[in-house]
């Protein structure tokens, strides 16, 4: 017998980057202009430094055209307001991010839906989260929680196990990812409960949990005795602790050997959630591309 499926978000994010790669190879081959992605970052906050310098780095590996706008602390509202009408109107953009967070004195909401909502690769502009929340139109889905929606539906396939019916539990309510999750669980057909800071008793409420999708921010909360036997467990965090010799390490939101020991399936921290999320801010982009060059584009992953 073997141990619980651990969920190799590394491995699939490679099959995906592949996959792009061949779809945007074939339209540049054959005469057409390749998906452009520009990211912006205001500031140098060094964590977003590392993620920006992550995705320009995958963008360009698969062929899509990649441009950085690196604008110093001082710029203004009206200045990056000013940079993201011009990339609205630029027919050779098809996804624009803003790197978040924007130093203080910036509203973040302002800038997030000051972007045609047909390139919010993110999927944070308002429209987006309204036609997720209602169920209308196509929206362009955020890039983490529509990362574990890939995971999640591959692992279930591979259990025999459907998403449908299912009792899910989602800790964490934050707009990025908590609630676009419950979203997306909903809209598949999964019973949903989102708990939070103020729920009580978490512990019991995640044993009831066939799908269990940690996204707290808090180094290995959920313990194994959290775990329903037979779960699949979803690890959204990341977080630096110390670790021997002055070092660190990353761990995510569950004890990862507690959970294994529980779960049918398990994603791991690092290589689990963290490259699906690129992977799927490519496939935003891919999909903004194609709807505006009106060219098809079906994704075997998906
Ligand atoms: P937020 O800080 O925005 O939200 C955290 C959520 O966890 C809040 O809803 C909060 O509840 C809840 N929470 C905090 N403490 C507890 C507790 N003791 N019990 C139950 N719930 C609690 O974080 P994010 O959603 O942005 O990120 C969550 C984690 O995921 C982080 O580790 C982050 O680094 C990681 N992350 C990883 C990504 C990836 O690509 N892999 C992408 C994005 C995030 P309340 O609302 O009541 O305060």
């Amino acid at each position: 017998m073997g141990g619980p499926i651990v969920i190799d978000g590394k491995g699939l994010g490679d099959v995906i980057d592949e996959e792009l790669k061949t779809w945007v190879g074939g339209v540049v081959g054959g005469g057409g202009r390749a998906p452009g992605l520009s990211v912006v970052l205001v500031g140098n906050d060094p964590a977003s430094e590392v993620y920006v310098r992550n995705k320009v780095r995958r963008t360009k590996a698969v062929g899509m055209e990649s441009k950085e706008y690196r604008l110093p602390d001082t710029t203004t509202q009206e200045e990056l307001l000013g940079l993201l009408d011009d990339l609205n109107g630029d027919p050779g953009v098809d996804g624009i991010l803003v790197q978040l967070p924007l130093p203080e004195g910036m509203d973040s909401e302002v800038v997030i839906n000051a972007i045609d909502p047909a390139k919010d690769v993110d999927g944070f502009h308002l429209l987006n989260v309204g036609m997720l929340g209602t169920g209308t139109g196509v929206p362009l889905l955020p890039c983490t929680p529509n990362g574990c929606m890939v995971m999640l539906k591959r692992t279930l396939a591979s259990l025999g196990r459907k998403l449908e019916g299912s009792r899910a539990v989602v800790v964490g309510r934050s707009n990025i990812v908590g609630k676009p999750m419950f979203n997306l669980l909903l809209r598949e057909g999964a019973t949903v409960t989102v708990a939070h800071s103020k729920t009580k008793d978490i512990e019991s409420l995640c044993r009831e949990a066939d799908i269990l999708v940690a996204a707290v921010g808090r180094p290995e909360m959920v313990r194994g005795d959290w775990v329903k036997e037979g779960a699949v467990v979803i690890d959204v965090g990341i977080n630096r602790i110390e670790a021997e010799g002055g070092k660190t390490r990353l761990v995510g939101d569950v004890h990862y050997e507690e959970a294994y020991a529980k779960a049918a399936a398990v994603t791991p921290v690092p290589g689990g959630v963290g490259p699906m999320t690129i992977g799927m801010l490519l496939v935003n982009t891919v999909r903004s591309y194609a709807g505006r060059e009106g060219v098809e584009c079906r994704l075997s992953f998906l």
